[in-house]
């Protein structure tokens, strides 16, 4: 399969703005004869793109809702912030059960994988062998991030699976206890974002993942919303098993709220995360445990989601008091403690593009793209298709842009050149002379 990526562009909508290139957190992005381009072995799939642009030209590459037709028995399993991008809803039961009536079968909440999560994750932290501060591995865009660009944290991170493929394994497993066959088991995640898509498509730290297909929180909104507007009182099933705490997971917080860890740091937002991560790798940092989500407001500001992620917050507040207050819960029990959630393989670093396999001439290359950096204006102002100068720099160093792509210095080049012009326009001839010509 290669180096998979759910973020994708469509040429055909781009219109080579530049917005998107200074927003990508790993530079990823270029644009190049009036289209962008995004590096495969930059992308972490963070979505970021997808949300500033505006033409719609990049978008995450998703199921649609007929491939569950293509199993005998249909599983949502929908991620916690589904659950916010209703108006008024507090009931997550109702939410449920309009997945039911959509089409699927039954419906497992990832909300419950995360309370086993968290149980775990504290035992792990508990036994003190993993590297401190330990970095949960929940947002799959910061594990690749920490991959790329902070390689000596990567025995920090927590190294289970993360609440979605738990629960699409206790599904599994679950369903097959009652006679279904694995093939005839069709488990769909409901994702707010790409990072997801890619991470179940193309898991990195286990053999296959039991998510079957990953549907986008945008196409199913659309779907359930005229569902919930019609559904009665006695028409809602309780199908809950979740509590406040694995539903508040999808916050930013929330899984070091439910993980009762007193010496923690929450932060969201990439820029942030990137803050914190640079403090980690200069022991600035005194913490025993860091959860890192790559959206403002964690998961609730998925590029998928189609609620504004502050609304969603004050929402999630009180689906949790409903739920601690009101809330109906199924007696139905399908966590298996046989099933493994450690990972199967640790974590790779992933080397990003070298300047050259020599180290000499790589060092050589480094002075260069410092040197021509000096001779740049320093102003990032992107119309080059680089995000900053620096970038641009190394572009022309590895061949990847020529120095005229940068306006200032095509307008210095020009203006030389226009000097130069008008120094030989006043020349002639030795054979004529000067004086006589003038006269
Ligand atoms: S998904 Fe994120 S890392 Fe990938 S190109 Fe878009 S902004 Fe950059
Ligand atoms: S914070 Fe949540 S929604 Fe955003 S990229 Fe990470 S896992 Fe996905």
């Amino acid at each position: 399969m290669g180096n998979y990526h759910s973020v994708t562009l469509d040429k055909n909508r781009c219109i080579g703005c530049t917005d998107c290139i200074k927003r990508c957190p790993t530079e990823a992005i270029r644009v190049r004869h009036s289209k962008a381009e995004i590096t495969d072995d930059l992308c972490i799939d963070c979505g970021m793109c997808i949300r500033v642009c505006k033409s719609q030209a990049k978008r995450a590459l998703t199921d649609s809702l007929d491939k569950i037709n293509k199993f005998k028995y249909k599983v949502a399993i929908p991620a916690p912030t589904l659950y916010t991008q209703f108006k008024k809803l507090r009931d997550p039961n109702i939410v449920l059960t309009a997945l039911k009536k959509i089409g699927f079968d039954e419906v497992f909440e990832v909300a419950k994988a995360a309370e086993v999560v968290t149980a775990y994750s504290q035992k792990l932290l508990e036994e003190g062998k993993i590297n401190r501060p330990v970095i949960s591995s929940a947002c799959p865009a910061i594990v690749k991030l920490i991959q790329m660009r902070f390689p000596s944290l990567i025995d920090n991170v927590m190294p289970i699976i993360s609440p979605k493929e738990a629960i699409a394994r206790y599904a599994r497993q679950y369903l097959i206890d009652q006679g279904l066959e694995s093939k005839d088991i069709g488990i769909f995640f409901i994702t707010p974002c790409a990072a997801k898509v890619t991470n179940s498509r193309q898991p990195q730290t286990i053999k296959t993942s039991d998510v079957d297909g990953v549907i986008s929180m945008k196409d199913i909104y659309l779907e359930l919303i005229p569902v919930i507007n019609k559904l009665q009182p006695e028409d809602i099933e309780i199908l809950q098993m979740s509590s406040a705490n694995g539903i508040g997971w999808a916050a930013s917080g929330g899984e070091g709220l439910a993980s009762k860890v007193y010496n923690l740091v929450a932060v969201d937002g990439i820029e942030n995360v990137i803050t914190i991560l640079e403090r980690v790798e200069n022991n600035k940092l005194d913490v025993d445990f860091i959860e890192c989500l790559a959206c403002v407001n964690g998961c609730l500001g998925g590029p998928l989601t189609v609620e504004n992620s502050f609304v969603s917050t004050n929402r999630m507040g009180k689906i949790k008091k409903y739920v601690k207050q009101q809330g109906k819960t199924r007696d139905l029990n399908i966590i298996n403690p046989k099933i493994r959630l450690k990972w199967d393989y640790g974590l790779e670093v992933t080397h990003i593009r070298k300047l050259d396999d020599n180290m000499m001439v790589a060092l050589t290359k480094m002075e260069q793209i410092d040197d021509l950096h000096k001779t740049l204006p320093r102003i990032d102002c992107g119309s080059c298709g680089a995000p900053t100068c620096k970038a641009f720099a190394e572009d022309v160093v590895r061949g990847d842009a020529i120095i005229e792509d940068c306006i200032f210095m095509l307008r210095e080049k020009v203006r030389s050149m226009a000097e130069e012009m008008m120094a030989l326009s006043g020349m002639l001839p030795p054979s004529i002379d000067q004086n006589r010509r003038e006269s």
